[in-house]
């Protein structure tokens, strides 16, 4: 069974087709980039997964449970998690304490990875006592990363995780989703514009136009594909 199902969702603002017909299955532990030029419904694609809109039709289903028109937090608490480019740690709050209290406030009962685990998967062993607020900007965006794994989450929605990040924290970043992708049990979808990202992070592509899925598929094939091209590759140059 697939772990999130979208099924013919439409989102229509007034005559704005935002989201116009989209199909789209993650397997459980998948990792996935959604691309496409400046406003052609990424985000609203992440806003209708997690309940923050809802679809003007369409179904979409979180391991074969119908989660359609659910309010956010109750789309939350089944297992959706969702990063935003704005980072919400406690900046007066240790790098521990923030992943403690996300596990305490958002975990769901027996889905905890141990702190410990956590810090290093997020390569903050080191500043677990450091307060948030003195973390570099990619430190702090990897906080916000853990704060959404210690809820335990199936699914994790990230919006462009890598904007404003140095070269160093974007490789990092990339190593880090993998390796939560890795891990078999969380299935990623990520929004990305940067193309050394996308070439990194070497997984399949699907591709938005117009509010709708143009294509799924390599990386390389892709880049390689002219009427992707033309859309996306080519006005990102
Ligand atoms: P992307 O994230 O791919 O840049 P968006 O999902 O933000 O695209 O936007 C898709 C389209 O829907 C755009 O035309 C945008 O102006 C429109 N749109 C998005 N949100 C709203 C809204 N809340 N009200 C009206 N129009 C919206
Ligand atoms: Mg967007």
């Amino acid at each position: 069974m697939a772990t999130l199902e979208l099924e013919d969702v439409h989102r229509h603002f007034g005559g704005v087709k935002a989201v116009d017909g989209v199909d789209l299955v993650l397997e459980r532990g998948e990792l996935r980039a959604l691309i496409g030029p400046n406003g052609c419904g990424k985000s609203t694609l992440f806003n209708l997964i997690t309940g923050a809109l809802r679809p003007t039709a369409g179904r979409i289903r979180l391991a074969g449970r119908d989660i359609t028109g659910l309010p956010p937090h109750r789309i939350a608490r089944a297992g959706i998690g969702r990063k935003f480019q704005v980072a919400s740690v406690f900046d007066d709050l240790s790098v521990e304490d923030n992943l403690a209290i996300a596990a305490w406030t958002r975990g769901r009962r027996g889905q905890h990875l141990p702190l410990a685990a956590l810090l290093t998967r997020l390569r903050l062993a080191e500043r677990r006592a450091t307060l948030a607020g003195e973390l570099s900007h990619g430190e702090r965006q990897w906080v916000e990363i853990g704060m959404m794994l210690a809820a335990g989450p199936s699914v994790l929605l990230l919006d462009e995780p890598t904007a404003g990040m140095t070269a160093a924290e974007t490789a990092a970043t990339v190593d880090l989703i993998r390796d939560i992708a890795a891990t078999g049990d969380v299935t990623v979808l990520v929004i990305e514009h940067d193309v050394g990202f996308l070439e990194r992070l070497d997984c399949a592509v699907t591709v938005m136009a117009k509010g709708r899925i143009l294509r799924t598929g390599s990386f390389a094939d892709m880049r390689a594909d002219p009427e992707v091209r033309a859309l996306y590759f080519g006005t990102a140059a």
